[in-house]
């Protein structure tokens, strides 16, 4: 008799509805106040939010730099109702994407209280519920709030940490359909009414993919002793891929793939979004002031390391994420907040730029090291850096100013920038130093980087310790 429920589909109505308890008090789900938070889908919702999202012309991904043609797909396949495949090496937002996914469901949903997969109150998809449903007269509910959950990509994943555990043969057996030897969700039933993040797709075992490709496209699952159960399991799934897994073929089987509209996600476009990635994700929220040149520098160091111009792009075998520039960021500001700087100087990279290896090292990978070393690398690639950054300050200073700049460097002959103050009688140099500042705070790091820029691009001075600069103009 029991048995039934199982294979039965079950709706409720107002018709066949039972009465129902929220927090101890009866309520109408029926009523305009309840009906938002039951018997809709999952991509009811996230197309009825979306469309919201358009009409008031709101970016509903905001919190993602860039990347606008991503976002008008993502878009489209969600309002036609598909699933997402992300593509892209690792640390260029493929989480954070399908995170942002999750902000189109509803903030909370009503559920029957007390089951595993938190159930609609109308469309039950567990037997335990099933029953519930149908055979009391009053039943319990409660708030779920909304589901993103992940399922790591694991090639030693299991059946039952995937799928579950559910057996026909412990009920034949009298256990009661609550007992978790009858039915204990895996991580994909959990996201039943959610969203499934699914990591690494490729990751999990192709006789898992098979199970979960029927259980997405035939809503059924076959238990191992051979029983098919049908599991009208509603959920959006969002899955990433790292392209590094191909090695020329897919490991994500055909069918699977079939039910996926496939996104590439790449590096940012500019350096300008990069940074903004950078400064939006450090971990160090203050201390020292990162000028503007310095997030250059450190920004195009990790770009030039993914780029085809890079002079040892064919030696970099593995190429350094956003989160190398994240860290990158985070170590000079953590370097310079030690020694009490208020802004980021170049000795903060260490002498041998040691805080830029710290981030770098174990992102990148060069292949033999036996002509060149990983610190080599990261050494010249840093330096080529600081040369275009020093050439563009370069070229920012005016014509017209440049002769009064060397004569004020010229009556301060040795320059150590950690003990310059006011600068009241080399107006040039500080008005030049001021106007690439954004707060005044930065004034010694400008100072800085601009007898540095001059240093690399003329000669003119002469850096003869960190931060002590010297005027090399005369006679010469
Ligand atoms: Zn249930």
């Amino acid at each position: 008799m029991e048995y039934e429920y199982i294979f039965e589909e079950v709706i409720i109505t107002e018709r066949n509805s039972p009465r129902y308890l929220l927090d101890g008090e009866e309520v109408d789900i029926w009523s305009e106040e309840f009906r938002p938070y039951h018997s809709r889908g999952v991509a009811d919702y996230i197309r009825e939010n979306l469309l919201k999202f358009e009409r008031s012309g709101v970016d509903p991904f905001r919190e993602i730099v860039g990347k606008s043609s991503e976002k008008e797909m993502v878009k489209t396949a969600l309002l036609s109702g598909s699933n997402i495949l992300f593509k892209g090496r690792k640390g260029y937002g493929k989480t954070t994407f399908s995170k942002s996914i999750a902000k189109l469901l509803p903030d909370k949903i009503l559920a029957v209280k007390g089951c595993k997969i938190h159930d609609d109150p109308t469309r039950p998809v567990c037997f335990s519920c099933k029953k519930k449903l149908l055979e009391e007269d009053r039943v319990e509910l409660m708030w779920v709030p909304k589901k993103w959950i992940r399922v790591s990509g694991d090639p030693m994943m299991t059946t039952r940490q995937l799928i579950g555990g559910i057996s026909l043969q412990k009920i034949k057996e009298g256990y009661d359909f609550d007992h978790p030897e009858v039915f204990t969700p895996g991580r994909i039933l959990k996201a039943h009414r959610g969203i499934a993040y699914f990591d690494e797709l490729g990751s999990i075992p192709s006789a898992l993919q098979t199970l979960l490709h029927e259980l997405l496209e035939e809503k059924q699952i076959t238990t191992p002793e051979g029983d098919i159960i049908p599991m009208k399991l509603d959920t959006l799934v969002i899955a990433s891929t790292n392209p590094a897994n191909y090695k020329g073929v897919s490991d994500i089987k055909e069918p699977l793939l079939d039910r996926m509209e496939e996104i590439d996600i790449g590096p940012p476009e500019t350096i300008e979004e990069e940074i903004e990635i950078g400064l939006r994700n450090m971990s160090l929220k203050d201390g020292a002031l990162i000028p503007e040149w310095h997030l250059r520098i450190l920004a195009g160091t990790v770009r030039c390391m993914r780029s085809k111009d890079c002079r040892y792009a064919s030696r970099i075998e593995v190429e350094p994420s956003c989160r190398a520039t994240i860290k990158l960021f985070d170590h000079v500001r953590a370097a310079a907040t030690r020694k009490g700087h208020e802004a980021v100087m170049l000795s903060d990279y260490g002498e041998k730029f040691e805080m830029i290896k710290l981030g770098l090292k174990s992102r990148i990978e060069v292949d033999y090291e036996d002509d060149i070393s990983k610190d080599e690398v990261i050494e010249n690639v840093v330096n080529d850096s600081i040369d275009r950054v020093c050439s563009e300050i370069y070229t920012a200073i005016p014509r017209t100013a440049f002769g009064g700049l060397m004569e004020d460097i010229a009556t301060l002959e040795r320059i150590d920038v950690m003990k310059l103050d006011g600068l009241e009688e080399q107006r040039y140099l500080k008005s030049f130093a001021t106007s690439i500042c954004r707060k005044s705070e930065e004034m010694k790091s400008a100072v800085e980087i601009t007898l540095e820029a001059i240093a690399r691009c003329t000669g003119l001075v002469e850096k003869v310790a960190t931060g002590v600069y010297t005027y090399t103009g005369y006679d010469r």
